[in-house]
């Protein structure tokens, strides 16, 4: 059980300020249980509570771990220079939060995006250590061959690793199209094998994340959703 007061807490879900949340609660614009709770100082259990501010619904989340289907041309960079970031993909509140991406996908590369404000999780999931297997399709400009498959698994020489990287699996899908199973995640990794092996990747799509893929998430391009402790579970 854990009891905040009331303006720290909307503060804490990414309202604003501690001022403006004060001033959201004066002025009656947030409620519990249906209830206008306009003392910004009570003590609110946060345990399960769920709260409206201007009548949207909110459930309180200690740290958020989110999902979104990246589009082409959005950004991961926290300072984005030529295409919008992805945080502008998000709600403001979970823009305020200081929800950043784990790891990123490069402004056109498609798919899945985790993101989250716990720095630990982050931290975590990003580590090389890890070894977490992520899956992408990627669209080539020359035919997908027999060899590029046998040179991804086998491994190819990037000009600054010191050892060849090789794919955990690969497999054709179509005649420009393939499959790839990375753990490493290192700079371009994808497009930069399939350079090294003698191809071009005209087109990138991350698929799954350890066991869990954006197919079980339902979400179209642009969506986003919240990750739930069983799906986390699945991020291995
Ligand atoms: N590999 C790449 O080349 N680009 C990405 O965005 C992800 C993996």
């Amino acid at each position: 059980m854990s009891k905040l007061s009331f303006d720290r807490i909307l503060q804490s879900q990414g309202f604003g300020t501690r001022k403006y949340c004060r001033e959201l609660i004066e002025d009656g614009e947030v409620t519990i249980q249906g209830v206008v709770h306009d003392n910004f100082k009570a003590l609110i259990e946060t345990k399960d509570l769920v709260f409206t501010v201007f009548g949207e619904e909110w459930t309180f989340r200690e740290h958020v771990y989110l999902c979104l289907n990246k589009p082409a041309n959005f950004e991961c960079s926290r300072k984005p220079s030529h295409h919008p970031g992805v945080l502008t993909l998000l709600p403001e509140q979970l823009a305020w939060r200081d929800v950043q991406p784990v790891g990123r996908l490069d402004h056109d590369t498609t798919g899945m995006l985790l993101m989250s404000d716990d720095g630990p999780f982050i931290h975590a999931q990003s580590s090389p250590k890890r070894h977490i297997p992520k899956l992408y399709v990627a669209t080539t400009a020359e035919p997908v061959t027999s060899d590029l498959i046998e040179q991804l698994l086998s491994g190819v020489q990037l000009h600054d690793e010191p050892a060849p990287l090789a794919a955990l699996r690969c497999e054709k899908i179509g005649d420009f199209q393939l499959q790839i199973v990375l753990e490493q995640g290192k700079y371009h990794q994808v497009k930069r094998m399939l350079a090294a092996a003698g191809n071009h990747c005209s087109a990138l799509a991350r698929t799954t994340i350890g066991q869990l893929s954006l197919e079980s998430l339902g979400l179209e391009e642009g969506e986003w959703c919240y990750l739930e402790p069983e799906q986390l579970a699945l991020l291995v």
